[in-house]
């Protein structure tokens, strides 16, 4: 963040005020508790919330730096991890860690099979996966030195398993795909890709961090959306499942899990000559609180099974709800054909412009969040959205009205910034005007240029004049 000529103050004050004063910053957030938003926040319900507060602060000081230290949080760690095992229908070989979030787990998968393919796959660095796999992927690609072969998905929206067949060569590392994909909730045909893993001899990562804790409970209630995809499928290698997400637990942590130990094993890094000491870690982190742990193991344990099944049973409901919604408004459809409690709707031909539609919406009070190829609007029901699910209809039924008899009406403001952003051909400059905003986040502003235009206005002058030259016009 931007230093602005803060200093720790000369003496502390008063925690009370400084509670409020906290609590005031938070005025201008997204509101999710009112089920505002349609991502990132996963509630059950204000009774489960605090009680997760209550199990995250017995563990607030722990540190898992160590797990020989811990037994307690060894011991949750373990159960957590064998719970998961079992839900995914591994067997007592399956062997696996927490992490800090998904990021964690899938940037451990990849350093994993980087390191397990040493040896039998030396000098292979490419990840095959499909277009629509999570970005978390290239971050880690990016920061192991492998490199993400993207196919393009299918008609249908998922994995296209011949795409990724054809893709494999002798470079080929690992493949990957989604259980289901976060943009659109798509669950790709991973059955299939688990007989090309292993007609390859590939090992193959499941990337279930949203679907890990919904399809398994979704399977048993409409099992015409889910085929299997865990480790009932022998091709299957890994799987990272988010306890963060919908094992309602708390923030910061996920579960990793490999079909054994002859995986895992080359996760772990050692080093012996340091002057503190041998020094061990089975993860990324170094300290690390125990409190996502402790809170991943009361989420598990309190809920249970059949109020999982419960939550999921809601969840689809409200889902049969939006779908029945977006059917009786002809200008709309969802994409493909969603698994679970994701799914993401654009307009026809985007006509009339989703995005408009997106900034109806957002002046009602409701945060948006806009997709791009095709564009859309992506929605995760969750218990939070169901007590305000009818009125976000009703919302975006005069959303798409409005949108409709102004065609001619733009998207504005951040909108149309996305729009522009998801038209521009130039992909490396798009990249470009983001990474010059993160600057301008995290930057010294005493330092930037003297310019007073905010980043986005400087960028959408720039954007559409880039727009309006067609290089084909003569
Ligand atoms: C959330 C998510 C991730 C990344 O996990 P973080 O917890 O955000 O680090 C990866 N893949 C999928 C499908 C996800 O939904």
């Amino acid at each position: 963040m931007s230093t602005d000529k803060k200093r720790i103050p000369e003496t502390g004050q008063d925690p009370e005020k400084l509670l409020a004063a906290m609590e005031s910053f938070k005025s201008g957030d997204a509101r999710w508790k009112e089920g505002r938003t349609w991502s990132m926040v996963y509630q059950v319900d204000e009774a489960h919330n605090k009680f997760l507060k209550q199990a995250s602060n017995l563990f607030f000081s722990e540190s898992y730096i160590n797990p020989f230290a811990f037994e307690s949080l060894q011991r949750m760690e373990k159960e957590v991890v064998a719970m998961t095992a079992d839900m995914l229908h591994g067997d007592e070989q399956v062997a696996g860690t927490m992490t800090s979030g998904g990021t964690e787990s899938i940037f451990l998968a990849l350093y994993t099979y980087r390191e397990w393919g040493r040896k039998a796959k030396r000098g292979c660095t490419e990840v095959i996966a499909p277009a629509t796999i999570h970005p978390a992927f290239e971050k880690a690609a990016h920061i192991l030195g492998l490199q993400i072969k993207k196919v393009e998905v299918g008609e249908d929206g998922k994995a296209d398993v011949e795409a990724m067949r054809r893709k494999i060569g002798p470079g080929t590392l690992m493949l990957a795909a989604s259980a289901p994909s976060y943009p659109h909730g798509l669950l790709d045909p991973i059955p299939s890709i688990s007989q090309v893993a292993q007609e390859h001899q590939l090992p193959f990562h499941v990337d279930a961090c949203i679907g890990g804790f919904m399809l398994p409970w979704v399977e048993q209630l409409r099992p015409e959306l889910v085929h299997p995809w865990d480790f009932r499928l022998p091709g299957v290698t890994s799987i990272s499942a988010d306890t963060h997400k919908f094992a309602y637990g708390a923030k910061g942590s996920s579960v990793l899990l490999y079909r054994s130990m002859a995986y895992l094993r080359h996760q772990f890094f050692i080093t012996t000559d340091w002057a503190g000491g041998i020094y061990a870690s089975a993860t990324l982190l170094g300290s690390r609180s125990g409190g996502p742990i402790a809170a991943a193991w009361a989420a598990m344990n309190s809920l249970g099974r059949q109020r999982y099944l419960e939550l999921a049973g809601q969840v689809m409901a409200g889902v049969d709800q939006l779908k029945a919604a977006i059917e009786s408004i002809p200008e709309l459809d969802w994409i493909g054909a969603p698994c679970m409690n994701i799914l993401a709707f654009a307009t026809r031909n985007n006509r009339p412009d989703i995005f408009v539609v997106a900034d109806a919406l957002a002046e009602k009070g409701w945060y948006v969040d806009r997709q791009q190829r095709p564009n859309c609007i992506h929605v995760t029901v969750m218990p939070q959205n169901l007590p305000v699910l009818q009125a976000y209809i009703d919302d975006l039924r005069s959303a798409v009205a409005f949108a409709k008899a102004n065609p001619n009406a733009k998207a504005e403001g951040n909108a149309a910034l996305y729009g522009l952003m998801a038209r521009i051909p130039f992909r490396g400059m798009v990249a470009q005007n983001v990474r010059k905003m993160f600057e301008t986040l995290y930057g010294n502003p005493a330092e930037e240029d003297a310019s007073t235009e905010p980043e986005p206005a400087k960028w959408m002058g720039w954007a559409n004049r880039l727009l309006s030259f067609n290089p084909f016009r003569r």
